[in-house]
């Protein structure tokens, strides 16, 4: 078993920290599950929520119906362009106008040179379309924003706010007909998959704490994670408050000098945080949070 769990946290670590989405690395996981969220408003999502998965089906993949065509948020990856195809059928004959991309990583980027060329305008910030060029990666944004922006289709309306955290370029939408928010990485549950930022991408924990208090702010009921069920507001604010305690407190035992170990294993048994690519995220914290 080692060698398997070895395996796991090497996939986990690969696909959290934002690389191309790898092969599965173990048995198949179930296929991903269509849930509504309103009568216009659908999620993509996981069954068991567990890391193993994200490698095959990818992150989270909101859609919303319009009478004009559907704005799809975070397009999963490559392999699974069918299922998601299918599953929107099966919610409207309209096509997918536009898809917005929370962030540049494959389990939610991925799907993105597939719709494109089956038609589909591909929206995202300034600094997620950059990341992507950087690294080469097909599907780049054909519009891209900075600071905030708006798709309207079919009368209805979607707002994009671009704020950094997990990487330089997260783009948070809200849905306010529908009073719905959509987090991508910066909001990830339950604790298997624990939030991190991607330095390498621009992320920082300073920049997710703002931008979590920022999405504090926005008006909506129910917020959908970039992986994970989703969340009631009550819930947000609860994971929010839970970040920056988690913040604080590496940054307290950062100053009073412990060992990087020793930090990994306070924030682990004190939060729950720290799995797999947490763990690889604590020198970063360190260097960040003093
Ligand atoms: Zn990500």
């Amino acid at each position: 078993m080692p060698k398997m769990v070895f395996a796991v946290e090497a996939l986990m670590v690969a696909v959290l920290a934002g690389a191309q989405t790898p092969a599965p690395a173990q048995a198949p996981a179930p296929p991903p599950t269509l849930v509504k969220v309103r009568d216009d408003v659908a999620v993509i999502q996981n069954v068991n929520h567990v890391v193993a998965e994200i490698g095959q089906n990818g992150g989270n993949a909101t859609v919303v119906v319009t009478n004009e065509g559907v704005i799809l948020i975070d397009t999963k990856n490559d392999r699974m362009h069918d299922d998601l195809m299918a599953k929107v059928k099966s919610l409207t004959n309209q096509p997918i106008k536009y898809a917005v991309l929370t962030h540049n990583h494959a389990d939610h980027s991925g799907g993105a040179a597939k719709l494109q060329a089956e038609g589909t305008t591909i929206v995202a910030s300034v600094g997620t379309r950059e990341n992507m060029l950087r690294a080469n990666q097909p599907g780049a944004p054909q519009v891209a924003y900075s600071g905030y922006s708006e798709i309207a289709l079919g009368g209805k309306v979607v707002q994009l706010r671009e704020l950094r955290g997990h990487t330089r370029g997260d783009t948070v939408v809200l849905i306010p007909s529908a009073r719905v928010a959509v987090a991508g990485d910066l909001v990830t549950t339950p604790d298997t998959i624990p939030t991190i930022v991607n330095y390498g991408d621009g992320g920082s924990w300073t920049d997710l704490g703002r931008a979590l208090d920022e999405v504090a702010t926005l008006d909506f009921d129910t917020l959908i994670a970039g992986h994970g069920p989703a969340l009631s507001r009550a819930e947000f604010l609860k994971y929010r408050d839970r970040i920056a305690a988690i913040r604080e407190r590496a940054r307290a035992l950062n100053r009073e000098r412990k060992t990087q170990d020793e930090i990994t294993r306070t924030l682990l048994e004190e939060f729950n945080w720290g799995t797999g690519p947490g763990a690889g995220n604590v020198a970063g914290m360190l260097q960040e949070l003093r």
